[in-house]
């Protein structure tokens, strides 16, 4: 690129963020509208990948990254009575050149807006600037905006990113015909407890099998009462649809959306395992959410004119191997290296497109085949009482050769 563009984002999220400071440190001239009149820590937790991580650290985040989150040292698979399966060492534990960060996806969210705000500029950071449609007329991108107050709007740009989300404007506007998001059946009920650190306070645990699963790990330091903010996910399979989410969530996908405790407690209050008690974890949640496990179909082409997309907007899939807010990272790395070499900004979306695209249809497709999760399904069926010895149920083999392909097609890259 020979000259800094004007970028425009729409979308404030993890990705449009983290593509806002990518540019700008490509030097190109970002705005950023965010739907949301006033930012607040919403969610609950994420996990970054080593390789996320390892972008954030090139943009300077890693140190208060570090501070605000958990190292995690292991991903443990277990059964529904906490007996453990597999242990898969991560981030500097299992050799990344990075740690895996276990996130409080709010807070995340408001640090990266806040570097932004100090990088970019408080006029390149609008809030309350809902997207609507954009137009291309020559090489000009003018898109359309709703303010909160009710007024309207237009802004224009050399290239317009749609990092909008799972119900991304513009991917409806290219993609008209497309509807809801896919559903498998499956609920989740997502929540944060403040409570002893469990195991060695840095691991990460999924428990039980493909109807009902338990995930579970730390997504802060310590405070000083000893005590850690634990973030937990009960999954619960509320009808089976095969495998594809062929299925209508009950009803519109919305991270705001309060969740019951009365919906968990008869499948979970009995999971007490020795290292954790689950029941008495989940009653003392500070926060529940609930929100279906839905993803969409991979798209043919995320790039129109100068516009494309990215994070959810682009590839929305279940958030199994913690893949989410990672692979929104990835994008928003690729896209501003591409916008930085000598080439066409069609070229350049294009080559960004390329390298994502298909990548990013592999994990939504494998994630539809339940990603590492099947593990736990072989174990139930074999030993749904537990087991003594857990070679008399599977071959540690077998689990070392799921993971490994698994890990490949995400784009692991561990050092040993
Ligand atoms: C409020 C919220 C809470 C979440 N909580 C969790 C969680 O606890 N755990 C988890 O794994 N994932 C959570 N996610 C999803 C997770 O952040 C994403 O899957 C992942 O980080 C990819 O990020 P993204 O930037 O592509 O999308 P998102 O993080 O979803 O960000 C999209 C952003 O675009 C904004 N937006 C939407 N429509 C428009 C529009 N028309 N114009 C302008 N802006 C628009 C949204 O307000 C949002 O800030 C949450 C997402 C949101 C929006």
């Amino acid at each position: 690129m020979d000259k800094p563009l004007d970028i425009l984002i729409a979308g404030g999220g993890i990705g449009g963020l983290t593509a806002a400071l990518a540019l700008h440190a490509k030097g190109h001239r970002v705005t950023v509208c965010e739907a949301t009149p006033e930012l607040k820590p919403l969610g609950v937790g994420i996990n970054l990948l080593p390789h996320a991580v390892a972008v954030l650290d090139t943009l300077g985040l890693l140190p208060a990254l570090r501070a605000m989150a958990v190292e995690t040292s292991a991903l443990v698979f277990a059964n529904r009575h906490g007996q453990e399966i597999y242990r898969d060492p991560r981030g500097l534990d299992g050799g990344y050149s990075h740690p895996q960060l276990s996130i409080h996806r709010g807070q995340l969210q408001l640090k990266l807006w806040d570097e932004a705000l100090a990088r970019l500029g408080a006029e390149r950071m609008h809030t309350g600037e809902r997207l609507l449609g954009a137009r291309m007329v020559g090489s000009q991108v003018f898109a359309q905006f709703q303010h909160a107050d009710g007024s309207s709007g237009e802004r224009r740009a050399d290239v317009l990113i749609g990092a909008d989300g799972i119900h991304s404007a513009l991917r409806r506007q290219f993609y008209p015909d497309e509807g809801a998001p896919r559903w498998n059946g499956m609920m989740m009920w997502r929540g944060t407890s403040i409570a002893k650190p469990f195991l060695d306070g840095r691991t990460m645990v999924q428990a039980g099998h493909r109807l009902a699963k338990f995930v579970v790990y730390p997504i802060a330091p310590p405070a000083a009462d000893g005590t850690q903010l634990i973030n937990w996910i009960c999954d619960r399979r509320l009808r089976e649809d095969g495998i594809g989410g062929g299925l209508s969530a009950p009803s519109r996908e919305d991270w705001s959306k309060p969740g019951q405790l009365a919906d968990l407690l008869p499948t979970f209050g009995s999971w007490h395992f020795p290292w954790l008690d689950v029941p008495g974890l989940i009653q003392n949640a500070t926060q529940l959410l609930e929100w279906p496990m839905v993803d969409r179909d991979p798209l043919p082409r995320w790039r129109h004119g100068r516009i494309t997309l990215l994070g959810d907007a682009a590839h929305p899939m279940y958030p199994i191997g913690s893949n989410g807010a990672t692979q929104a990272i990835l994008d928003a790395q690729c896209l501003a290296e591409q916008l930085s070499v000598p080439q066409s900004v069609e070229a350049a979306l294009d080559a960004y497109e390329a390298e994502r695209l298909p990548m990013c249809a592999k994990i939504v497709e494998m994630n539809r085949q339940e990603g590492l999760d099947a593990i736990l399904d072989l174990v139930e069926q074999r030993a749904p009482a537990g087991f003594a010895q857990l070679q008399d149920v599977i071959d540690p083999g077998e689990i070392d050769t799921l993971v490994r392909h698994y890990k490949a097609a995400a784009g692991h890259r561990q050092q040993r």
